[in-house]
């Protein structure tokens, strides 16, 4: 394992309560300046980022388990990326690809078609946020059946725009009185093995595929979308054989298979892609979140008769593969490699599953501990049932926080805790944050129940 170098120290300070006065006085300025509809999970301003670490504005140094949503996998400010963002900053910021193009956003493309899951021809298109790459991998997945529908399942999250309002599952925060939703999306059932008993990933899919027959018709779908491991809906992973099953049925039915894998992508699961662990091959693939070390950046890359069958100009953007970006996005990649940092996402599982387990022993709130590679969750539940206890997670959390650990809540119920560390973690710092966050369950879940 190459050995990890870093600017700021890798420790856990802390010179004030959290926040600290400078925060509040930052919030402060927030709140009369930015609208109140956009949360942020820990109110500590930041100063600086680097490797497993958030410095604030007061000086405190937090180990960071969020990587700002599984985006800074290579780091905050990893010195090849920042090396790759200067350098093109200072020869030029934009021009459009649609005006005049440049070679970095072909080298993304090409790294792309080489990284993603399968050998056929593949194209590639770029944006800048994940919503955008969701809502154009349905535009060519339409084009190219000719049919409406799409079809998403529970828990799915796939973004905050009007199309991916529509996919995404959870009404409140995402979706309440924001409608009319964009028509044509059909949710169907995920396998989600704490909840649906344990059924075997094949008989759960063929139960969705019973259901896309009977109420839509193979013939009038155009798309299905799925994240191979669902982030925002609660870090639910699907028992084997789910995806290879609807991925097969799509291919016998002409519907183009869509992997949304914006957080699960990029190392982040151990595998280049969460789809590669069975060896499933996406008719198109959804990517931003870990694709460029922090910079906005987002890409689909499908086969190349579907993407190709798109008129010219169809696809597009003013911003889409900014200059700057794409510098940032092959840095971020060239790290990935040389780090072999889906290596790094497997043994950080590891460390934290086993400990996870043994925790799970003894506190019969974790109703389950589950995810793959640096993607790790914890589902809290009332004891000896399957009722989903929100307040025991969001108490750790705010319990972590408190003690410098950032961590991340999600979940259809609100009850899970969702780890992903940036990947450059260190084993000691990564060890000090779960000593931290295991305390906190320990303490939090038998406290009074
Ligand atoms: C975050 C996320 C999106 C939306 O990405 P944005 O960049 O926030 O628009 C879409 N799909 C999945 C699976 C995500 O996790």
């Amino acid at each position: 394992m190459i050995e990890m170098s870093y600017r700021l120290p890798q420790q856990r300070v802390l010179h004030t309560a959290l926040p600290g006065p400078r925060s509040q006085e930052l919030a402060a300025r927030r709140k009369a300046a930015v609208a109140a509809g956009v949360g942020s999970t820990a109110p500590v301003y930041t100063a600086d980022a680097d490797g497993g670490v958030i410095v604030d504005v007061d000086g405190n140094s937090l180990i960071d388990l969020a990587s700002g949503i599984a985006v800074t996998n290579v780091g905050a400010s990893h010195p090849k990326v920042v090396a790759a963002v200067r350098d093109q900053v200072e020869r030029f910021t934009h021009t459009c690809f649609m005006v005049t193009p440049y070679e970095a956003y072909i080298q993304v493309a090409e790294q792309l078609a080489e990284l993603t899951p399968g050998t056929h021809e593949k194209r590639s298109v770029l944006f800048n946020s994940g919503a955008e790459a969701v809502e154009n991998a349905v535009k060519v997945a339409r084009l190219a059946t000719g049919r409406p529908a799409v079809v998403a399942f529970d828990h799915a999250y796939h973004g905050r725009t009007n199309l991916t309002m529509a996919l995404t599952a959870k009404n409140m925060p995402y979706k309440a009185h924001f409608g009319p939703f964009a028509p044509e999306v059909y949710r169907m059932p995920m396998s989600y093995p704490f909840r649906d008993g344990g059924t075997d990933g094949a008989m759960a899919a063929r139960a969705a595929i019973s259901r896309i027959e009977k109420q839509l018709g193979a013939d009038s779908v155009a798309a299905i979308i799925i994240e191979p491991i669902q982030g925002e809906g609660g870090f639910i992973v699907p028992a084997p054989g789910f995806l290879p099953t609807l991925a097969e049925w799509a291919r016998a039915n002409g519907v183009v298979f869509i992997a949304d894998e914006v957080q699960t992508g990029f190392a982040r699961t151990g595998d280049w892609f969460a789809c590669d662990h069975e060896g499933v091959v996406p008719d198109i693939i959804t990517m931003a979140k870990g694709i460029a070390g922090g910079m906005p950046l987002s890409a689909i890359t499908g086969r190349a008769e579907q993407l190709d069958a798109v008129h010219a100009g169809g696809l597009g953007g003013t911003y889409g593969g900014n200059p700057v970006a794409c510098a940032a996005a092959l840095a971020a990649i060239e790290v990935m490699k040389d780090e072999d940092l889906p290596g790094r996402a497997r043994h950080i599982g590891e460390i934290a599953l086993t400990r996870f387990r043994e925790l799970a022993q003894e506190i019969p709130a974790i109703g389950e501990v589950r995810g793959r590679g640096a993607m790790l969750a914890l589902e809290f539940v009332r004891p000896g049932t399957t009722e989903p206890d929100p307040a025991l997670a969001s108490a750790v959390a705010a319990r972590c926080l408190q003690q410098g650990v950032i961590t991340l809540t999600c979940g259809t119920y609100g009850n899970v805790i969702r780890l992903l560390p940036p990947l450059v973690i260190g084993d000691e710092l990564l060890h000090e944050a779960l000593s931290v966050l295991c305390t906190a369950i320990a303490e939090l879940g038998t406290a009074g129940r």
